[in-house]
C-alpha cells in the first residue's frame, strides 16, 4: 500500500436499485411514482431562467410554501438534494455524540452507510418477528435515534402512539422519524413538533410528489434544530438547491388536488394489487407505503425476482439475512400492476392449472 493510499477513508457505499435505459421495462424496483409531476410542474419548467446566476442559498421561496404548506414558521423547514442528503446532513449535524445512535436492523440501508461515512458509533435494534419496532429496544441511553415510518422496505406503517413512546423514551438526543412514505395513508409525526424539541421529521419530494429525479427533501422541527443543519449545510456547500428545483418544487406544492389524488389512485391500487396477492399465494405484512414487501409460499423470491426481470418487470430482491425470501414491489399504475397479475399467475400456477 502506498503511504497516501492509507489516509483515504474507506467505504463501503449503499446500492441503489438498478435504473435500466429501456424505457419499456415495467419498472416497479425503485418506489417511484408511476404518475406525471403535476401539469403545473412540467408549465413551470418552461419558464426555468437566469441559470447563468447562483440560486438562492437560502432557499426561501420553497421553503416558504412547505412551510405555509404544513402550518409551520419557515425557521422551522430545512430542504436539501433529495431526503438523503437531508438524512445525511442530519447524521453529521445531531449524531456527534459517544454513545451509538440506533435504528433498525432492517430498515433503509443507508443509515448504517452514512454512520459508517462520518465515523458515528450505531446499534442495530433486530425488528420482532412480525417486522415490528420494539420501542423498549430503545429505551437504552443512546446517541440518537432514527427509524423510517412507514419503515422500509417493510411497509409498516406505525401509529402516532407509537412515535409518542419512542420521543418518550428518547428526550436527551434527537429523534428523526423518516416520513418519506408518510404520504401513503399513515399518521405524520409532525403533529408532535410542538411537544418534543428534539423530533425532526423527514419528507421527500421523491415518491409521493412525483418528482425522484429533481432530487428535493426537507426536515421540519424546531427551530433551533433547523439552525443547526443550515449551518452544517453552508459549511459544506451553499447552493445544494438548483434554481429548477425551487421553481417547480413550489409549483408541486401549490397543486394539492393533483397531489391528493394521485396518492389516492396508488393507495387504491395498492388494496386491489394486496388482495391479488392473497390469491396468488403471497403474505405480505399490511403496507402503508407504495410498495408491498410480500413472500410466496412456494416460490423462492430470488427465482421471481430473476425471471420478473426476464420478462421485463423489475422488482427489488435483497440478499440480507431474514429478508431474501421477500420482494419489494412497488405500486404502479394500474394497467403495470395488471400485468404483474398476469406473470406472477403464469408463475403460480402449477402443472394442473390450480394456482399454487
Ligand atoms: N428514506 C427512505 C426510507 C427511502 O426509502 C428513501 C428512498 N430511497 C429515501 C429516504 C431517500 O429518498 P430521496 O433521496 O429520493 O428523497
Amino acid at each position: 500500500m502506498k503511504p497516501w493510499e492509507k489516509n483515504i477513508r474507506r467505504v463501503t457505499p449503499y446500492t441503489p436499485g438498478e435504473q435500466p435505459k429501456d424505457k419499456n421495462i415495467i419498472k416497479l424496483n425503485t418506489n417511484e411514482n408511476p404518475y406525471e409531476p403535476s401539469p403545473k410542474v412540467a408549465e413551470k419548467y418552461r419558464e426555468i431562467q437566469d441559470l447563468r446566476l447562483y440560486p438562492d442559498p437560502k432557499v426561501e421561496e420553497l421553503i416558504h410554501a412547505l412551510a405555509v404548506y404544513h402550518g409551520l414558521e419557515d425557521n422551522q423547514v430545512f430542504v436539501g438534494v433529495g431526503s438523503d442528503d437531508v438524512i445525511a446532513m442530519s447524521f453529521l449535524t445531531f449524531f456527534n455524540g459517544e454513545l451509538p445512535v440506533c435504528f433498525p436492523d432492517i430498515s433503509y440501508s443507508f443509515y448504517d452507510v452514512w454512520a459508517d461515512l462520518y465515523k458515528i458509533p450505531y446499534t442495530v435494534k433486530p425488528l420482532d418477528e412480525d417486522f415490528r419496532i420494539r420501542v423498549k429496544d430503545y429505551e437504552e441511553k443512546n446517541g440518537g435515534v432514527i427509524f423510517p415510518n412507514p419503515n422500509a422496505p417493510t411497509g409498516i406503517c406505525e401509529n402516532l402512539e407509537f412515535v409518542r413512546q419512542m420521543l418518550a423514551e428518547n428526550q436527551d438526543v434527537v429523534v428523526i422519524v423518516d416520513e418519506a412514505y408518510i404520504d401513503f395513508g399513515g399518521e405524520s409525526a409532525l403533529s408532535l413538533l410542538d411537544e418534543y424539541e428534539n423530533l425532526l421529521v423527514i419528507r421527500t419530494f421523491s415518491k409521493s410528489r412525483s418528482l425522484a429525479g429533481l432530487r428535493i427533501g426537507y426536515a421540519m422541527g424546531n427551530s433551533a434544530l433547523i439552525h443547526a443543519l443550515n449551518a452544517v449545510k453552508h459549511s459544506y456547500n451553499s447552493y445544494t438547491m438548483s434554481r429548477p428545483a425551487i421553481l417547480l418544487g413550489v409549483a408541486s406544492v401549490e397543486d394539492d388536488a393533483y397531489f391528493k389524488e394521485t396518492n389516492r389512485k396508488i393507495i387504491e391500487t395498492r388494496e386491489w394489487f394486496s388482495k391479488e396477492l392473497d390469491r396468488l399465494g403471497f403474505t405480505y405484512p399490511k403496507s402503508g407505503a407504495n410498495f408491498v414487501f410480500a413472500t410466496h409460499k412456494y416460490l423462492p423470491a430470488k427465482e421471481i425476482f430473476e425471471k420478473a426481470k426476464a420478462a421485463g418487470i423489475y422488482v427489488r430482491y435483497f440478499d440480507k439475512p431474514r429478508i431474501d425470501n421477500y420482494l419489494r414491489i412497488t405500486i404502479g399504475t394500474k394497467e403495470q400492476m395488471e400485468k404483474l397479475v398476469k406473470f406472477l399467475e403464469t408463475l403460480c400456477t402449477s402443472v394442473d392449472g390450480s394456482v399454487m
